[in-house]
C-alpha cells in the first residue's frame, strides 16, 4: 500500500449524529471497497471491510451487524454460500453487490435470503438509498413484540428477557423505558425526555426524582444476570442515557467499562 494512500482500519468507528448502524462490507476489489468504505463512513455508518469470504464469516461471527453488503464474486467462497451461512445465524439484512446481470443469479440470491441487490457499476447515491430502504424495513419489523439484542431476546408482550434459557421478568416501567431506549439505538435521550415519555412527568425541574436512575440501575442488573458479554444502557454524563448493544471488551484481564470517550 502506497505511503500516501489512507490506510483502512477495518474496525474503525465513527460517531456521526449518534448513528450506531454497523455495516459489514464484503468485497475483494480494493478499488470498490475503498470508495464504498469511505462513503459509508462519511455518512455515519460504522463499517468493517472483509476482502474475502473467510474473513467475512469471521467478522460476522465476532460482532453484531445491522446490514451486510455482499459481493457475490469472491476469491475463496462464493457470495451465495456466505449468504446462506449468514442466514443460518441471523436475519440481518443483506444487500448483494454483483457484476452478474444474469437474472437467474439474482433470483437465486434473493431466494437464499438477500434483501436486495445492486448490479455493478452502481452509484453511491443508489447504494445509500438502498441501504436506507432496507434498514427502514428492518426498523419496521423491529417495532414488533420481539427484539433481539445480541444473545438476549426481549419479548415486549410478556415482559421477559431471555438469554440461553435464562429468563428474567421486567416490571412495566422497566419495559416501557427499554422500549423507548431501543426505539432509536444510539440516540442520546435527555433525562427530561425519558421522564416525560416513560413516567409522564412534565415538570422535571421541580420534581427531583431518582426514579429514572433507579430503573436504569435495575434494568442493567437484570441484563447482567443474563449475560455479562454486553452492555446495553450507556450513561451520557450530564445529559441522559443511550442504548447500544456493545460487546464488553476484555484486555489483559481488565474490563474496559464505561468508556466515556466514546459517549
Ligand atoms: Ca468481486
Amino acid at each position: 500500500m502506497g505511503k500516501d494512500k489512507p490506510h483502512l482500519f477495518y474496525h474503525e468507528k465513527r460517531e456521526v449524529g449518534g448513528n450506531s448502524i454497523r455495516i459489514l462490507l464484503v468485497e475483494d476489489e480494493r478499488d470498490i471497497s475503498e470508495v464504498v468504505y469511505l462513503y459509508l463512513v462519511n455518512n455515519g455508518y460504522h463499517t468493517d471491510v472483509a476482502e474475502n469470504g473467510k474473513k467475512a464469516l469471521e467478522l460476522f461471527e465476532s460482532r453484531d451487524y445491522d446490514l451486510v453488503i455482499l459481493d457475490l464474486m469472491l476469491p475463496d467462497i462464493p457470495g451465495e454460500e456466505i449468504a446462506e451461512k449468514i442466514r443460518m445465524m441471523s436475519d440481518v439484512p443483506i444487500i448483494m453487490l454483483t457484476a452478474k446481470v444474469d437474472e437467474e443469479d439474482i433470483v437465486k440470491g434473493l431466494r437464499i435470503g438477500a434483501d436486495d441487490y445492486i448490479t455493478k457499476p452502481f452509484s453511491m447515491k443508489v447504494l445509500l438509498a438502498r441501504i436506507d430502504a432496507v434498514l427502514r424495513r428492518r426498523k419496521g419489523a423491529r417495532n414488533a413484540d420481539l427484539l433481539n439484542l445480541g444473545d438476549v431476546k426481549v419479548d415486549f408482550s410478556s415482559g421477559i428477557l431471555e438469554c440461553e434459557g435464562k429468563k428474567v421478568r421486567l416490571t412495566s416501567m422497566e419495559l416501557k423505558l427499554l422500549s423507548v431506549l431501543t426505539s432509536t439505538p444510539g440516540k442520546v435521550w435527555k433525562r427530561s425526555e425519558l421522564l416525560r415519555k416513560v413516567w409522564e412527568i412534565e415538570d422535571v425541574d421541580s420534581i427531583k426524582t431518582r426514579v429514572l436512575d433507579v430503573t436504569v440501575k435495575n434494568l442493567r442488573k437484570k441484563f447482567r444476570e443474563l449475560t455479562e458479554k454486553y452492555e446495553f444502557i450507556h450513561t451520557d454524563f450530564g445529559v441522559g442515557y443511550h442504548f447500544e448493544t456493545k460487546e464488553v471488551e476484555k484486555s489483559e484481564g481488565n474490563r474496559k467499562k464505561h468508556r466515556r470517550s466514546e459517549g
